[in-house]
């Protein structure tokens, strides 16, 4: 390798195809046309999640890759940086992040941030000229989300939530047979996602200024996705409870939330979110048969199955397919199908479902 080709940039360009196997001229010129950018991505938050799944993700990305961080604890500085082979000038603190506007190697800021945070990171992003990912759920309060999607549209960048799952084999084939209504009409949804909190009882998620809410928040939103993608239809009204045998563990946030959601098409959604119950499914009965994710939101081991046998699919890094699809709408110039708006609209029915836990009433959305 040459001193004056930038070790970066020689891994990317390999990874692209374009020094492979010393072409000639003709073939050269045939990369240099087909080339296409890799888009660099910038990770707002090094916590769990940026860690263990995004970055990893984004080392299989073939339209991005993780080309800055932006990090408040200046420790994680070097070792990101060693690991991924990021320059110092793409490293970034919550002070002067909106300096990344100067930085032409990031096109994307990803914001991966407890949930209160998620407004004022993606409209500095926006400001800053950056097109956005944002983690879900979108922001603690539709109003946030509105504001986040104007800033968007204002810097006329665009704006996705981090929905992986619309983007994974086994769901879309839930979305395909629901909206298709290949077993005829949906009747009834039935979903249920949660896990046993084991962890820091100090945490952010159950804070309510950092999280906006307990397990409604964080896995309940899973659960409004797969009733909406499934039947393709936004619920009117939803009637809500909460169930709580903790409260000293969870004295700023829901627990346990029971709802159902009514759809226009005549479907009923019977729901279930908790931070004390494990549970990961989503089934759909229809006029001529049911069909099942019967480990159904996870980042794999997805299990499905219809009236007629067992769903066979690969598992995919959903990840990874998120952030490419994503990089692929920016360079085309195409609507990703998981938008902001789409991301708004779970948080209006998360806030019908906590005013109709407070009403004891049905709620509409
Ligand atoms: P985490 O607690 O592991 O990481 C949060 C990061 O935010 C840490 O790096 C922390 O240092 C930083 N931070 C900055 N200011 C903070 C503050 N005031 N308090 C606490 N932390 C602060 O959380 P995570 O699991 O990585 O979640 C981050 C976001 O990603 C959340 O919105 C979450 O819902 C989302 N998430 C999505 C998925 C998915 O499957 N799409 C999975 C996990 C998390």
């Amino acid at each position: 390798m040459s001193t004056f080709y930038p070790r970066r940039k020689f891994i990317r360009d390999i990874s692209l195809g374009t020094l492979a196997l010393a072409p000639g001229i003709s073939t050269l010129a045939a990369c240099a046309k087909n080339k296409q950018k890799k888009l660099g991505v910038a990770l707002v938050g090094l916590g769990g999640y940026s860690t263990y799944q995004l970055a990893p993700a984004l080392l299989q990305c073939k339209n991005c890759y993780l080309a800055g961080i932006v990090t408040g604890t200046p420790s994680k500085e070097k070792i990101w940086a060693d690991k991924y082979n990021i320059p110092q000038k793409n490293i970034y603190n919550y002070q002067n992040f909106d300096s990344i506007a100067d930085n032409k190697d990031i096109d994307i800021v990803y914001v991966v941030l407890p949930v209160a945070m998620h407004k004022e990171y993606t409209i500095r992003a926006a400001k800053a000229g950056k097109h956005v990912i944002c983690e879900k759920p979108m922001a603690v309060s539709a109003a946030d989300c509105q504001a986040m999607i104007d800033a968007c549209k204002q810097a006329n960048r665009m704006l996705s939530i981090g929905y992986r799952l619309h983007f994974e084999p086994f769901n879309m084939e839930m979305m395909r047979l629901g909206q298709k209504k290949v077993f005829g009409n949906i009747m009834k949804i039935n979903s249920s996602n949660g896990f046993v909190w084991g962890g820091d009882p100090n945490a952010w998620r159950l804070k309510k200024a950092l999280a906006g809410g307990g397990a409604l928040m964080d896995m309940g939103v899973y659960v409004i996705q797969g009733a909406r993608y499934t039947t393709g239809e936004e619920p009117l009204t939803v009637k809500a409870k909460e169930i709580k045998t903790k409260p000293d563990l969870f004295k700023e946030v829901d627990e346990t939330v029971v709802w159902e959601m009514k759809f226009p098409g005549g479907s009923v959604a019977e729901c279930r979110t908790s931070y004390n119950e494990n549970a990961n499914f989503l089934r759909a009965e229809a006029e001529r048969g049911w069909f099942e994710l019967s480990e159904a939101y996870r980042y794999g081991g997805m299990v499905g199955a219809t009236t007629n046998g067992s769903m066979s699919f690969p598992n995919i890094n959903q990840q990874a397919a998120q952030m490419d699809d994503f990089a692929q709408c920016v360079t085309q110039n195409k609507s990703t199908r998981v938008p902001g708006e789409m991301g708004l609209q779970d948080i209006k029915i998360v806030e019908a479902i906590y005013r109709s836990i407070a009403s004891g009433k049905e709620e509409s959305v």
